[in-house]
């Protein structure tokens, strides 16, 4: 699905500079569901961000589906992101006024400039799959930690995104909440196909992942 080969990323310059990723290789196959681990400093975030395309790297390479995301331009750039690649994070960022649904389909419609049937389907669909079917007309301020962290799921899942980049989506949860939001995330890779990558500083959270990958001093150690 992608690879990353030889990346830096520095932040700052000369005395008061951060040198984070320091010649980093990583790849990922399709499908797989993998836990990224590491210090906190380490650069987990760093990575993350530019896996998802938000931030270039200083140096090196970054191919996803065969596409050359280092080269490629803005709104390029843009359009693969919405296309492909779905966001979770550790505070969630719902609209507090929206209804879970609406949170949902919300930047679709704005990307399609319209609020289609369709995509009101889809996303009352991955609602009820993430137990939410109760609260799919609720407005998202008055829904539980762990009920907002699974509408974030949701509407990262939306556009059927080949990968998924959570940074610590379970950080703000109880341990019930976050063995939920990992089984349900575990219940979309199974079932779609859909590979993740999940940052954590929880070893238990990690273990629920096939794989987990380690960074430390700039490179992945593990
Ligand atoms: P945590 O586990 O605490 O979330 P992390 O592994 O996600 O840590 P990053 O957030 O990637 O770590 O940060 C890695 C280093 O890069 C830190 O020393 C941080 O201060 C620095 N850093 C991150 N973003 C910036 C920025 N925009 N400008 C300057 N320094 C930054
Ligand atoms: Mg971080």
């Amino acid at each position: 699905l992608l690879e990353v080969s030889g990346l830096y990323k520095t932040f700052g310059t000369g005395e008061a500079a951060t040198r984070v990723l320091r010649g980093l290789s990583l790849t990922l196959a399709e499908g797989e569901m993998a836990a990224l681990l590491g210090p906190s400093g380490s650069g987990k975030s760093t990575l993350l961000t530019i896996l998802g395309t938000l931030m270039k790297p200083t140096s090196g390479s970054y191919t996803m589906l065969g596409q050359d995301l280092v080269a490629a331009e803005d709104r390029a750039l843009t359009e693969f992101r919405n296309r492909h690649i779905g966001f979770v994070f550790q505070f969630h960022n719902l609209l507090p006024d929206f209804t879970a649904l609406e949170n949902v389909i919300f930047p679709t419609a704005v990307r399609e400039g319209r609020e289609t049937a369709t995509a009101r389907a889809r996303g009352r669909d991955l609602l009820v799959r993430m137990g939410l079917e109760n609260r799919v007309n609720f407005p998202s301020a008055n829904l539980s930690g762990g009920q907002k962290q699974r509408v974030a799921v949701a509407r990262a899942l939306m556009n059927q995104p080949e990968l998924v980049l959570a940074d610590e989506p379970t950080g703000n949860l109880d341990r019930e909440s976050a063995m939920q939001v990992m089984e349900l995330i575990a219940e979309i890779n199974r079932d779609e196909g859909t590979t993740f990558l999940i940052s954590t500083h929880d070893e238990k959270i990690a273990s629920l992942c096939r794989r987990q990958i380690v960074v430390g001093d700039g490179l992945v150690t593990g």
